[in-house]
């Protein structure tokens, strides 16, 4: 059983054993959230994700998969890099954004993370509408089979957690 929690912070204060990163496939950092994780946690995550590109990823990360890389010097053991998708209005990608957080438990799942820290993938600069963005991020990491014990959505400002929290409650179960 898998605990679900919300805060509202800047996800690279955060401890956890592995913090996701909202990547772009380039790996070699942006904006956002991944801007900051960079900045944070120092070069040792870019020279992890250059030694990526220049194994299995020359292509770059495709849209909902997931890799792990050392968290440098934030207070994590490990980055787990997903690339969410970009918002189309007259396009599902939903599935894409779902894949983005059960391929992150499954890469925390194969290096035995117990806790993971998520920021709300897609929806800065992605342009993700909260509301359903939240809806995805929550059902999915209900319903993973994963042996996680704490996934801890990290959101940046109040009416993003305020969001959250409303999706979080409307799906509780038993209610
Ligand atoms: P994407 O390109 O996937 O949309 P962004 O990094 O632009 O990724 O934004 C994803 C979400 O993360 C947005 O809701 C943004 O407000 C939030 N965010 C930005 N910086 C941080 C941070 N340091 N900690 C937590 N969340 C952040």
């Amino acid at each position: 059983m898998t605990t679900i929690r919300l805060v509202r912070s800047d996800i690279t204060r955060e401890r956890a054993d592995a913090i996701v990163n909202a990547a772009n496939s380039s790996l070699l950092g942006g904006g956002g959230v991944d801007g900051a994780i960079h900045r944070r946690g120092g070069p040792a995550i870019l020279a992890d994700c250059r030694a990526l590109r220049a194994s299995r990823y020359g292509r770059g990360l495709p849209t909902g998969q997931a890799v792990a890389t050392t968290a440098g010097d934030l207070d994590a053991t490990w980055v787990i890099h997903t690339v969410g998708p970009v918002y189309a209005a007259g396009e599902d990608r939903s599935a894409l954004l779902a894949s983005c957080y059960r391929e992150s438990l499954r890469v925390a799942d194969e290096l035995g993370a117990g806790t993971v820290a998520f920021p709300a993938i897609s929806t800065g600069v992605y342009g993700w509408p909260m509301d359903d963005g939240a809806r995805i991020a929550l059902e999915t990491v209900r319903t993973a089979d994963t042996r996680v014990r704490e996934v801890r959505f990290v959101l940046f400002d109040e009416p993003a957690h305020a969001i959250f929290a409303a999706r979080l409650d409307e799906s509780a179960p038993g209610d």
